[in-house]
């Protein structure tokens, strides 16, 4: 147990939460919903989004 440790578990907890929430909404976890993903740089591309192959659909994303 640590500091570290901590922070870990804390990120688990909000990220499983994240994932309570889109599956009540339905949607891809990763994308929102969106089916392509966010770029972090203003001149990258959005691409599709390789979790849910671009449905956005919580499905889809926990059948990959
Ligand atoms: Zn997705």
């Amino acid at each position: 147990m640590g500091i570290l440790n901590s922070f870990t578990n804390w990120k688990t907890v909000r990220y499983e939460k994240h994932l309570n929430v889109m599956e009540g909404l339905g949607k891809c976890p990763d994308c929102r919903g969106r089916g392509f993903t966010i770029p972090v740089s203003a001149y990258a591309v959005p691409y599709e989004c390789p979790s849910c192959n671009g449905s956005g659909l919580f499905t889809d994303w926990s059948n990959n």
